[in-house]
């Protein structure tokens, strides 16, 4: 069924009243744009042979500046619930679809240029994208996806060759910076904030919640569409402690549990890798259950439950690492909220879509910390008592869990030994935290003896889980700063380095390390929402 669209065709900013979409084109402006980085595997996705990316018009076609033949471009509308408060209207203020290619393997693929020109929904700002945000979004959408985490794609990087003016937030003037786009790609770009926003407005807004979650079933969860009459689903539901809600009575609830776990197994999959988003908006909260909006995110060096990448998040600290799992249930209470309000849950339903975030969130993040750990029961007071060491000695998050596989199950070894396959992080602690960990891996010790795995059966499945390589932030800013003097050889690098985390690569030893000490200055590695 078509979702009824904006009439208008202009770009003036504007409240788009009943209406999923307004029709946009590109308006960026390019002066001998350039092809600085493209996506082999999201090339394959779209059946894009790699001589396409010689073409001498690509990177016209992808800034935007010459328009794709077939394509139907078009701005999304959608509000949002921005730092706990509902913000009204937003939508893709800088982003502009170019339409779906459907592959040779029946999968449906959405292209969308970030950074392409003013839509109705770029409200006071440029519509535009600076090479420094669209490199860190290129980079981390594909190092999501190389760590396994469901994520938008980004299928390649264009320089506009023109400048866009910022406020640099750190000191308050206003600076040029090279312009850029990138495309991304995925089945869908809808989000919580989709629904939200029809839900918020009138009555005949409100039938677009429905139109919309039936547009949603239809071509992303189409195992639910005839729900009522296959009934072949059935839920195991404990008795006693959870409503006894039947599924298969109505479609709209079963999706919203599967939009619920879907969300609370992507935040559990952060949190095993020390991911944190930054601006868990719930614009930001795709309804496929994918990481979406890279600005200010930032991955754990030092492990720090109350880490933000996100100055704009200071110091309310509401989107740092520790709060992620309970910001998702937020985002999906207000996502059941805008579901009820169209009357497609009820309350008993809309309750129950929470309770199954929770469980699925405890059940993914437990067994991903007890893979981490190479074990195969899950231990709460071993996990938590490791978190705090690892907090109070402020050890790298990463290169800790990359490095406990090394450890030997043998009760036998002295204790002054225990410690040295972990020397690598463990450098600067006083001899009373010594024992801290002395301890800690004891215990860890009799478990992994208890498992009965042997060592080299364990180090496998641990290099699976903790990854070698993640996108650090003074990692991003190297190749910003080359980038920003004409060297994209950097952003090449890391994507090749980044498509493999789990992997040693021989020679790329350099990008395991910590951040040395430059990163830490002022001003350095810093990021707002507009970032
Ligand atoms: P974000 O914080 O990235 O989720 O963005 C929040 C809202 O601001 C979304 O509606 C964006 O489309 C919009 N937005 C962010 N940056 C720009 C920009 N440079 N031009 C127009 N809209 C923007
Ligand atoms: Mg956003
Ligand atoms: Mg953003």
């Amino acid at each position: 069924r078509e979702l009824p669209g904006d009439p208008r065709m202009d770009h003036m900013p504007r409240e788009v009243l009943h209406a999923c979409y307004s029709k946009v084109s590109p308006s960026v402006e390019v002066e001998n744009p350039k092809l600085v980085a493209w996506s082999q595997s999201v090339a394959d996705l779209l059946d894009l042979d790699p001589e396409e990316f010689e073409r001498p018009d690509f990177s016209m076609l992808f800034s935007g500046a010459t328009p794709l033949v077939g394509a139907s471009t078009y701005a999304q509308c959608y509000g949002g619930h921005q730092f706990g408060t509902w913000a009204g209207q937003l939508g893709d203020g800088r982003a502009i679809t170019l339409g779906e290619v459907l592959n040779s393997r029946g999968e449906r693929w959405e292209l969308q240029l970030k950074g392409a020109g003013k839509t109705p929904y770029s409200r006071f700002a440029d519509g535009l994208a600076v090479l420094r945000s669209s490199i860190r979004e290129f980079l981390c959408s594909e190092a999501m996806h190389g760590l396994g985490i469901p994520t938008t794609r980004a299928l390649c990087l264009v320089t506009t060759g023109k400048y866009v003016v910022r406020d640099m937030f750190y000191d308050g003037n206003p600076k040029e910076e090279p312009g850029a786009i990138v495309c991304r790609v995925g089945q869908s770009f809808l989000r919580f904030g989709s629904y939200q926003i029809h839900a918020s407005r009138d009555k005949e807004d409100l039938k677009l919640v429905r139109l919309l979650a039936d547009y949603t079933i239809k071509y992303h969860y189409p195992h639910l569409e005839n729900l009522q009459q296959r009934n072949t689903l059935s839920f195991e539901v404990a008795e006693g402690d959870l409503p006894a809600i039947d599924l298969t009575s109505n479609k709209y609830a079963a999706w919203a549990v599967e939009v619920a776990e879907r969300t609370a197994s992507l935040v559990a999959r952060w949190q095993g890798v020390g991911f944190t988003h930054g601006v868990l908006n719930t614009d930001n909260m795709s309804v496929l259950g994918l990481t979406i909006d890279y600005g200010p995110f930032g991955f754990l060096d030092a492990f720090d439950p109350s880490y933000t990448p996100n100055t704009t998040d200071l110091p309310g600290r509401r989107y740092c690492f520790a709060n992620q799992p309970d910001v998702g249930l937020w985002n999906v209470a207000q996502f059941a909220t805008a579901l009820a309000a169209a009357d497609l849950l009820n309350k008993d339903e809309a309750n129950y879509v929470m309770e199954r975030y929770g469980t699925k969130f405890m059940d993914e993040y437990q067994s991903i910390m007890t893979r981490k750990l190479g074990l195969t029961k899950y231990n709460k007071q071993l996990i938590s008592r490791l978190l705090n060491n690892l907090a109070v000695d402020k050890v790298d998050y990463t290169n800790f869990f990359r490095l406990l596989c090394n450890v030997k199950a043998d009760a036998t070894v002295p204790d002054k030994d225990l410690i040295a396959p972990l020397k690598a992080v463990l450098l600067d602690i006083g001899k009373e935290r010594k024992e801290a960990w002395v301890g800690w891996l004891q215990t860890y010790i009799e478990e992994v003896i208890s498992s009965g795995v042997p060592d080299e059966e364990r180090k496998v499945t641990m290099n699976s889980v903790n990854p070698k390589y993640i996108l650090r932030n003074y990692l991003c800013q190297s190749a910003i700063d080359a980038a920003e003097l004409g060297d994209f050889e950097e952003v090449r690098r890391l994507l090749k380095v980044m498509e493999r985390p789990y992997d040693d690569q021989p020679g790329m030893e350099k990008y395991a390390r910590l951040p040395p000490a430059w990163a830490y200055r002022p001003g350095v590695c810093m990021l707002s929402c507009s970032s």
